[in-house]
């Protein structure tokens, strides 16, 4: 799940300046789940920017994920006269979803929240960063514990020297993610996995912009 965090209202002011009339767009998926931009975070944005002095003309919240251009596209034209008598679109999502509705729009989109990490999630008010979107996932020589994200040095080989009583070094109170993979390789009895040396990771494969158009096979780079 991406997760986001809502912007201060003070900021969401700030560029809506000049922009007396908006219409607000929530995300149905990630940000709904995550408490951030579904209907009742919409709907509670609308009534604070109501309060500020600014004209809400309509809000809906995506069914699919906002980044999804296809309903996207779809549910901005049934929402089409409200869209046409704002200044200015607030978005409930993450940036991709912002960018997906600007790019279908010829008018000012705003973020109204900050896109933080790609997270598991443990409960709906508890997740931790779980993936970088490396590109090459090394998840099947780790115990399936990704210490590109959860080591804050993204070490290869570990643990470094300065984990202690299996707490990493940077934040005592984290376990140190290369203690967490030898222990659950030693449970799975896989003890001398953990001896093999893992070259420097190449992060050639992270590159981006990332694009893929899997009718014409898989390409990287490039804006489109
Ligand atoms: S190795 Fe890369 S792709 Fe796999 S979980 Fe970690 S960051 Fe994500
Ligand atoms: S203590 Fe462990 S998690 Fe922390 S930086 Fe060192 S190897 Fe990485």
């Amino acid at each position: 799940m991406v997760i986001t965090e809502q912007k201060k209202l003070e900021e969401i002011l700030r560029f809506l300046e000049g922009c007396e009339r908006v219409f607000l767009l929530g995300c149905g998926v990630c940000a709904a789940t995550w408490g951030t931009g579904g209907e009742k975070e919409t709907r509670e944005m609308a009534a604070r920017l109501a309060e500020a002095g600014k004209t809400c003309t309509g809000w809906v919240v995506t069914e699919e994920a906002t980044c999804d251009v296809r309903t996207t596209r779809r549910l901005l034209k049934q929402h089409n006269a409200q869209v046409e008598a704002a200044d200015a679109l607030l978005v409930l999502s993450c940036g991709a979803g912002v960018q997906t509705v600007a790019a279908l729009v010829d008018m000012p989109v705003y973020p109204a929240l900050n896109t933080l990490f790609l997270a598991r999630l443990q409960n709906l008010s508890v997740c931790d960063e779980r993936c970088r979107l490396c590109g090459a996932c090394i998840l099947a020589e780790t115990a399936a514990i990704c210490p590109v994200t959860l080591c804050p040095k993204g070490l290869m080989n570990g643990p470094c020297g300065g984990y202690k009583d299996g707490k990493c070094e940077v934040d005592r109170e984290r376990d140190c993610a290369w203690v967490a993979i030898y222990e659950r390789m030693e449970a799975l009895g896989w003890r001398e996995r953990f001896l093999i040396i893992h070259e420097p990771k190449d992060w050639n494969a992270a590159r981006h912009p990332g694009f893929i158009n899997k009718r014409e096979g898989a390409a990287a780079g490039g804006a489109r």
